[in-house]
């Protein structure tokens, strides 16, 4: 998977379906991913996220099936994170790119149906269909809840799902330079559990984290550094970029690279191929 104007696009570069969301837009330049489940493994948080009274969204859905629904641009905040923090930063929707994965998340055995969600609403307990079978289910001990010893489980993800949940964090990760992956129960402790023990953040975040080091380039002239991947696009501050500046490659397109200047300012932009030669491999680093 790669990225091209803040839409996710498969290995053939086809884009995924993108069906938008009216819950967030306003511009955003994310440090962080969010991972979270739905709650719903019903299919059918596509239809909850356009939703007026859900005021939720996510940049992508991902179904039981694997497939990946994008519902806001990764340069536009989506409502996912709610109340949340992490290092000193509040209020993670401005900050983030999340993901939402279709899942039950925590479930309790009733006495006599089965597995089900078992939620507190305005104050009252209730029992949610559907009965979820035990085949999906991650058992996970007993929990004391509403003065009942009950059992406890959570649903597990799909092979599909996780594969998918992985291509498409690698290639935002890469895109955007993120400094990290998170779970939503770690930026919002106390208040929610996904994407819970079933998915496993950490080492979900280590397989993501451990990138190849990108492709570096030397610029081969004085070189105008441009918004996007034409002439016609206005040059970015700290343009232009002096001769034998080397940068990093974020996205390649259309005989162009999104790249960034290494060191502090951190300046992104796009270039044209032409004006670049591959730099060395950097000392000290056996691949
Ligand atoms: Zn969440």
């Amino acid at each position: 998977m790669k990225i091209s104007s803040h839409r996710l696009l498969d290995a053939n570069g086809t884009a995924y379906p993108f069906v938008q969301s009216p819950h967030g837009g306003d511009p955003l330049r994310p440090r962080w991913l969010v991972m979270h489940y739905t709650a719903d493994g019903g299919n059918t948080a596509v239809d909850w996220f356009k939703n007026p009274a859900s005021k939720a969204s996510a940049h992508l859905v991902i179904s039981r099936q694997g497939k990946i629904t994008q519902m806001m641009p990764f340069d536009r905040v989506a409502w996912h994170a709610g109340e949340s923090e992490w290092k000193g930063v509040s209020r993670l929707n401005r900050h983030s790119i999340g993901i939402e994965m279709v899942n039950y998340g925590d479930l309790f055995r009733h006495p006599t149906r089965g597995w089900m969600r078992y939620w507190k609403i305005n104050g009252a307990y209730k029992w949610l269909d559907p009965v979820v079978p035990e085949s999906e289910l991650m058992l996970d001990g007993q929990r004391q809840v509403n003065g009942q010893r009950l059992a406890h489980a959570w649903q597990r993800y799909t092979d599909g799902q996780v594969a998918a949940a992985f291509d498409a964090a690698r290639a935002i990760v890469a895109a955007y330079r993120l400094e990290d992956v998170l779970g939503h129960e770690e930026i919002s402790p106390g208040r929610k559990t996904d994407p819970g023990p079933a998915f496993g953040i950490a080492k979900f975040r280590e397989r993501v984290m451990r990138r190849e080091p990108a492709p570096r380039f030397i610029i081969t002239t004085t070189l105008n550094i441009h918004a996007g991947p034409a002439l016609t696009h206005p040059t970015v501050a700290g343009s232009p970029l002096p001769l034998n500046t080397e940068v990093e490659e974020l996205e390649d397109q259309g005989g162009w690279k999104r790249v960034a200047v290494r060191g502090p300012g951190g300046i992104t932009g796009w270039v044209p191929n032409t004006f670049l030669k591959a730099a060395g491999v950097p000392a000290g680093h056996n691949g």
